[in-house]
């Protein structure tokens, strides 16, 4: 029996999938299959899966919503566990306890049902609890009134994680470490399995005008996620410059190749047109990469992150 059989087997045979086309997983609608692919329901699979995984040396990957990654078109050699671990609950005081792949949507949905505040400014933005806390989500809110870069961490409390080492525990911001687009998840291979986040009490009629502000400030900003699929911002921010606007400056909004689009209306994103394959993504960040490395010398990192094989 090989590795993968013996995996399959610890995780529940009906439970495994196999050769999955992960496409469908990401907002970018890119990437090959997965060798093993199991869906993880509750926080207690998410980190027997990881364990199992561990054990039989099998590479594995925890994916969210697939909003920050790029997979490609060779598909991962190894376990994907895709974390739908979404239990949450409110207690009296605003904390909200929540599975790590509850998606900030519904979050979103039940606090300001339940007139608590905090959640609202990050509406439109795909993310799980897990991916969110990873890469300390955050938004420029466009309000002149409330003008400035808003992070997760703000209402962050705690959370448990299976720890690279094994271990299950509670952590809190001092062992997170957040940062802008950083957190100690990018360098250590702990998982977050569930979070505690602190909530203010917010009217809801003032939290449905942030939602709808920030929503027409996307809506007339980046492209539609439903119609031209895309991983959000292709390259870390450029402090005071601004990745997407070296982009432009290089007249390269709308370039193709294959079916990946340099956006027309944000050259820091690029779109998948249908048929775009993960080659055709790398290709045109190489070639952006390029111009803007010849004009203003300024090297353009991605900040997505690159999914097996390409
Ligand atoms: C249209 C669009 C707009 C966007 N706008 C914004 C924005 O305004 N602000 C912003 O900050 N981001 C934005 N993003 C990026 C993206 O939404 C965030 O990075 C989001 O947090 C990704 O979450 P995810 O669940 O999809 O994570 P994935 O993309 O599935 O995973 C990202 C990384 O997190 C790791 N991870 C996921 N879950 C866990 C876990 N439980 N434990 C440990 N590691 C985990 C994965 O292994 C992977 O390395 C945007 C993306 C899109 C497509």
């Amino acid at each position: 029996m090989t590795t993968t059989d013996t995996l399959a087997r610890a995780l529940g045979a009906d439970r495994v999938l196999r050769d999955v086309p992960l496409a469908p997983y990401t907002t970018f609608r890119i990437g090959g299959p997965a060798d093993l692919f199991f869906e993880a329901r509750s926080a207690d699979e998410l980190a027997n899966a990881v364990l199992a995984a561990r054990k039989t040396g099998v590479p594995y990957f925890v994916l969210g919503l697939g909003a920050n990654i790029l997979v490609g078109d060779r598909g991962f050699r190894g376990l994907v566990i895709r974390n739908v671990a979404s239990t949450h609950a409110f207690d009296a005081d605003g904390r909200l306890r929540t599975d790590s792949g509850a998606t900030m949507k519904e979050l979103i949905i039940d606090a300001v049902r339940n007139g608590w505040s905090g959640f609202e400014h990050y509406v439109g933005i795909p993310s799980t609890v897990g991916g969110a806390i990873w890469q300390n989500l955050h938004f420029l809110s466009p309000a002149p009134e409330r003008e400035r870069t808003m992070f997760i961490a703000e209402v962050f409390e705690s959370c448990e994680i299976l720890s690279e080492e094994g271990e299950r525990k509670t952590v809190g911001p001092e062992y997170v470490k957040f940062g802008y687009d950083d957190s100690v998840f990018h360098h250590r291979r702990d998982v977050v399995l569930s979070a505690t986040f602190r909530l203010q009490r917010g009217d809801p009629a003032a939290m449905h005008r942030v939602m709808q502000e920030n929503l027409s400030w996307r809506g007339s900003r980046h492209p539609w996620l439903d119609y031209h699929p895309s991983a959000g911002s292709i390259f870390k921010k450029i402090e005071g410059v601004g990745a997407g606007r070296l982009v432009d400056q290089c007249g390269l909004k709308g370039r193709r190749v294959g079916d990946a689009q340099i956006s027309h209306i944000h050259a820091n994103i690029l779109v998948n047109l249908g048929g775009a394959t993960a080659a055709d993504v790398r290709e045109l960040i190489a070639l952006a990469q390029g111009a803007v490395k010849e004009r203003f010398q300024h090297s353009l990192e991605p900040e997505i992150g690159f999914i097996g094989e390409f």
